[in-house]
């Protein structure tokens, strides 16, 4: 759409990534707003949200992000129905490994955050045999099993999981959780924005006025335009704070880079009905004697002979008749400024697959010959110190933002967009709604309980 050199609008959003499209979707269709412009420099779904891993889980340490998501995952499955297989949900599950034989304090956080879960169910399954439980397969997502099945002790684990290392002794298996295709999701969050009248503009915010009617300079293929808006919600990913800063207003949002890689798993080292699994469990990294010497002794790369977070992730991609599989590991903590190009470490390959042959030994028939076609990918985590979102009111009348969704944004992206569509039209929320906003910042007690949490949920 071209604007008029000075044009009008109800609500501006600022960044049409996920959560951008999903905040418009939600004005117009659940709150009835037409009068709606998504602005971005880009094509739509075409920054971070062009990076995701396309995962999903309702696995969370705290019941908050739990609900939030499983929000998300409602608002997802209405849309799967709605427009059928083109979604390509998958219904495998997160299989959370480790060594650990004591599983006491993972089966305690899981009753802590499912404790108001409708479905709240957790089965314990020990000894050789588990006949009530149901593994992950092709079969369609609505009939997968709810709940979490926690499978212990390595001999009924071998049976189970047969490519995974011997020395696991615990399994925890999240059953709502799998994967789906986010720019499918995307387009048509976008087709239905515009089908109720919603208008996207291509070009680059360059100007903000700091009071409601705002004045936004957008810098566009035909020159500088200026529009007038009611309301904006500052849906920018990674550039968040430039365009807050405008308003004055700096967040606690930081960016760091994470990357993934995928390739085709010629060699069949990951069955094709794996569910998403995860390496609960520290470690050092697979190098063999000499490369450790080589690696120790140099200021810049000693870290890797080091212990390594656990959270690596594998996956395969593409179905029963796809060969694809895919790696991530979010291990990386430096904090950067964003970039249009985020820097990915060429090494990131080999320290990744490295690190999945402890899970899965049959990937060590990679090692150094990773196949030419892989695809190594990234992009930032954008997120608070205690990896949750920001949605709600800036403190600026009729200003409101939707950011740091850091890891989960694909899988967050409806209840988000649902969320910060219900602020902006002062609409009936969710329980879930302050924690996710600023006011969080004014919860002494939620503050010290998450900042006390090790574990933050990122993976
Ligand atoms: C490697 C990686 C793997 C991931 N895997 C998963 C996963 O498996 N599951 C999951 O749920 N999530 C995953 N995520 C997270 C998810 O991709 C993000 O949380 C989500 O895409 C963030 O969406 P967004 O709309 O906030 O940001 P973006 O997609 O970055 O959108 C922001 C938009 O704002 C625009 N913009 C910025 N400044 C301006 C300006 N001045 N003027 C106009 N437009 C502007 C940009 O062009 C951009 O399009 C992953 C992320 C990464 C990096």
């Amino acid at each position: 759409m071209t604007v008029s050199k000075n044009d009008a609008t109800e609500i501006a959003i600022i960044g049409a990534g996920i959560a951008g499209i999903a905040v418009g979707n939600f004005l117009a269709t659940k709150f009835g707003v037409r009068d709606v412009i998504l602005i971005d420099l880009g094509r739509p779904m075409g920054f971070t949200s062009a990076q995701s891993g396309e995962n999903y889980r309702n696995w969370w340490p705290h019941p908050v992000m739990r609900q939030f998501t499983d929000r998300s995952i409602d608002l997802m499955e209405e849309i799967a129905v709605a427009c059928g297989a083109s979604l390509n949900m998958t219904r495998r599950g997160y299989a959370l490994a480790t060594r650990q034989e004591n599983s006491d304090a993972l089966i305690e956080q899981l009753y802590a955050s499912y404790e108001d879960c409708p479905d709240r169910l957790i089965r314990i399954h020990k000894g050789r045999k588990t006949p009530d439980y149901v593994p992950a397969g092709q079969g369609p997502w609505h009939e997968a099993p709810n709940g979490i099945d926690v499978l212990q002790g390595g001999d009924l684990i071998s049976g189970i999981f047969s490519g995974f290392d011997k020395s696991v002794k615990t399994v925890i298996h999240i059953r709502r959780g799998g994967d789906i295709s986010s720019q499918q999701l995307g387009q048509f969050l976008l087709e239905r924005f515009r089908a109720s009248g919603g208008r996207l503009l291509q070009g680059r915010v360059r100007e903000l006025s700091a009071a409601s009617p705002f004045s936004l300079k957008i810098e566009t293929s035909e020159g500088t335009r200026t529009l007038s808006a009611e309301r904006i919600v500052i849906a920018a990913g990674p550039f968040v704070q430039q365009i807050t800063g405008m308003l004055g207003i700096t967040l606690p949002v930081i960016n760091v880079v994470q990357q993934k890689i995928a390739f085709a798993d010629g060699a069949g080292a990951i069955p094709r009905d794996l569910p998403f699994t995860v390496d609960l469990d520290e470690q050092r990294i697979d190098w063999d004697a000499d490369e450790r010497n080589v690696l120790s002794e140099m200021a810049h790369t000693t870290w890797l002979t080091e212990p390594m977070p656990g959270g690596l992730h594998c996956r395969p991609d593409g179905g029963k008749n796809g060969t694809w599989i895919k790696l991530g590991w979010a291990y990386n903590k430096f904090v950067s400024e964003p970039s249009w190009d985020p820097p990915l470490d060429p090494h990131f390959p080999e320290i990744i697959l490295r690190g999945a042959a402890r899970l899965h030994p049959a990937l060590k028939a990679y090692y150094g010959r990773l196949p030419r076609q892989m695809t190594h990918y990234g992009g930032y985590y954008t997120m608070t110190e205690e990896n949750w979102p920001l949605i709600g009111g800036l403190g600026v009348d009729c200003a409101y933002v939707v950011t740091a969704l850091s890891g989960f944004g694909t899988m967050a992206a409806c209840a988000a967009g649902e969320l910060c569509a219900s602020w902006v039209c002062d609409a009936t929320r969710p329980a879930y709604a302050n924690a996710l906003s600023l006011d969080r910042y004014n919860d002494s007690r939620l503050m010290h309980e998450l900042h006390a949490c090790a574990d933050k949920g990122l993976l």
